[in-house]
């Protein structure tokens, strides 16, 4: 049996090494303004992260690991190359799925003129649209030419307001749409843990879902949601610290419970920026553990860090160094 678990090492190996590409980064740069100068952070920077893998990005501090995590989970937008969720666009979602707004947002992205243009060229459709329907029922009904002219005016006027209530609902929809992908496939973990000081372990877990569901929704998937939570706070270890405040926490359980919230959406992804960075080397050894785990039962990671100690544990650790990354 001893030779048979040596022999399923390499075999795991190989099967996550044939596991397709979950998230690639494709010739990515991001620069950003400073005054008259502008800073390149990240310049033709290409990764590709298999499903179940977990890849560990080193670099020295402002080398731009946080930007390229913030790329690839959406959180902003590279301004050159792209970012392929499952070979699709993160960057922009221009898909059937992501429906009519995210096939708008594509063309107004495109830059400021033609955003402009789009717009204007959109009220002039809406409101000339108006207009004609105006002008087609007073030709068919008849009416003093007076009123005719009339009547075109309140159509164009009524074209101009048509699409001066839509636009804001067009933006909205579109947020909306990007927040509801970031959250099906991207969990974060931060170094700072970010939690929110006033509400209970619990609460904090399963906040991202109340925000999820809005007011209405909230009523029906409270349950499901504390469910979950319990559940997830339960995998870090945390079950006997549910109603306690961050405050009451150490380093290492405030970091626990920040996982615990990344997963309550089973991300497809876990990105964590120096997970470990705030915490004693114990605490950090924990939070490792756990991570490990996670990649155990599927999970995909990227994770950032700066203590080759802490990239060990990955299968893949790469370097961020000039704009790129370098395999190790
Ligand atoms: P790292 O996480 O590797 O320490 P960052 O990605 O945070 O590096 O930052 C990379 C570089 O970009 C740094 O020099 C930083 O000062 C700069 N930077 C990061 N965010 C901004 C921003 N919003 N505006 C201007 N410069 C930024
Ligand atoms: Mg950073």
């Amino acid at each position: 049996s001893e030779r048979n678990a040596t022999a399923a090492a390499p075999s795991i190996a190989a099967q996550r090494d044939a596991a397709p590409v979950l998230l690639r980064g494709a010739r990515i740069a991001k620069r950003y303004q400073m005054g008259p100068s502008s800073l390149r952070v990240l310049e033709q920077c290409d990764l590709d992260v298999r499903e179940g893998e977990f890849v560990a990005i080193m670099g020295k501090s402002g080398s731009g690991k946080s930007t390229l995590l913030h790329l690839l989970g959406a959180l902003d937008v590279p301004d050159e190359g792209e970012v392929l969720f499952g070979g699709e666009s993160v960057s922009q979602p221009i898909s059937a799925s992501a429906g009519w707004a995210a096939r708008i947002d594509g063309f107004i992205r495109r830059g400021k003129l033609a955003s402009t243009l789009m717009h204007t060229g959109l009220l002039a459709a809406v409101a000339g649209l108006c207009g004609g329907l105006g002008t087609l029922l007073f030709s068919l009904f008849g009416g003093p030419a007076t009123a005719r002219v009339l009547m075109l005016i309140g159509s164009l006027c009524a074209g101009v307001a048509a699409m001066a209530l839509l636009r804001p609902t067009l933006h909205q929809q579109l947020e909306r749409t990007r927040v509801a992908y970031r959250r099906r496939r991207f969990g974060f973990v931060f170094q700072f843990y970010h939690l929110l000081p006033e509400l209970s372990v619990l609460e904090n877990v399963m906040l991202p879902r109340q925000v999820a569901c809005g007011f209405f929704g909230w009523s029906r998937e409270r349950v499901a949601a504390e469910t979950d939570a319990r559940r997830v706070l339960e995998r870090v270890g945390l079950a006997e610290r549910l109603n306690h405040k961050p405050a009451e926490l150490s380093g290492g359980e405030r970091q626990r419970v920040a996982i615990a919230r990344a997963l309550v959406h089973h991300p497809r992804v876990l990105l964590a920026d120096e997970p470990t960075g705030n915490l004693d080397a114990e605490a950090g050894a924990n939070i490792m553990r756990i991570l490990c785990g996670l990649r155990g039962e599927g999970q995909t990671i990227v994770m950032v860090t700066h203590d080759p100690t802490i990239a060990a544990n990955a299968d893949r650790v790469l370097v961020l160094e000039r704009g790129r990354l370098r395999p190790t």
